[in-house]
């Protein structure tokens, strides 16, 4: 069977400072994620974390990512700006992101949604009901049309998000809130899911179907077809390579093979 290769890249600072996060997560939160996975016959998953060299992604580690998925909280700024590049090249060029809970706020995702990405929250443990929206959608399957969380922290609307190609789940929140909290784009040719659940405090990522979720979100996101060598190149095309015969006429501001401007 062909496997999917998803590298899970998690922060790792709250499992290692704060008691409570390693008592739920000893080997991290993102190792958490990774076994789930590694549980499906389709999927193979590895870890990266923000203190290995190169955050864990060195030269040719996004080359051998089918899907990337991505924890950060209060790190955000620590994660180098080159490395940031590489990921949105990544995407660009076909690999799949999944973006979840605090990562909205992650330099990868705001660069590739262009938009503030702010929310209004919470931390009171209340439960979060979330509710399917798009029944079909490959990312629902195998899922009840509501579920819940007993107790999570509340991300409340406006969600400062470009409009999603599809949302696939709302949440409700016992104080009132609701969010869409699982929300998909293409970029470049690469597909983009968010999902919302996954606060640090809580056993979130142990729970069967937060875990389905991600699981049908990475075949969701899997591309597989060959990446995009350049996915930024804008080339200026000659006249002479024209697929029909052109003359070229009036004014000019570049000249033939220029660059053009950045
Ligand atoms: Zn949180």
């Amino acid at each position: 069977m062909v496997q999917i290769r998803v590298t899970v890249w998690g922060e790792n600072v709250h499992e290692r400072s704060n008691a409570t996060v390693r008592g739920l997560y000893p080997s991290g939160m993102h190792q958490c994620i990774a076994d789930a996975l590694n549980a499906a016959p389709d999927i193979t998953a590895t870890t990266a974390t923000l203190d290995q060299p190169d955050h864990g992604l060195p030269p040719g580690r996004l080359d051998a990512t089918d899907v990337l998925i991505w924890w950060g909280h209060c790190a955000h700024a620590q994660v180098r700006d080159d490395i940031v590049d590489q990921v949105c090249n990544a995407v660009w060029s076909g690999m799949g992101a999944v973006f979840l809970h605090s990562a909205h706020f992650s330099k990868p995702f705001k660069r590739l949604m262009g938009t503030p990405c702010n929310l209004t929250w919470r931390e009171a443990g209340e439960r979060e009901r979330l509710w399917l929206t798009s029944r079909s959608h490959p990312i629902a399957a195998d899922l009840p049309d509501h579920f819940e969380l007993e107790q999570e922290e509340m991300y409340g609307e406006p969600f400062g998000i470009p409009d999603p190609m599809e949302t696939v789940f709302v949440s409700w929140f016992q104080g009132g809130e609701v969010f869409r909290s699982g929300c998909t784009w293409k970029r470049g040719a690469g597909r983009v899911f968010y999902f919302r659940p996954g606060h640090e405090t809580y056993p979130t990522y142990h729970d069967a179907n937060i875990q389905r979720v991600i699981a049908n979100a990475v075949r969701w996101a899997c591309n597989p077809a060959p990446r995009i060598p350049d996915p930024s190149a804008a080339p200026n095309v000659p006249v002479e390579t024209a697929l029909e015969p052109i003359t070229e006429r009036g004014p000019k501001l570049h000249t033939a093979g220029e660059g053009g401007f950045r």
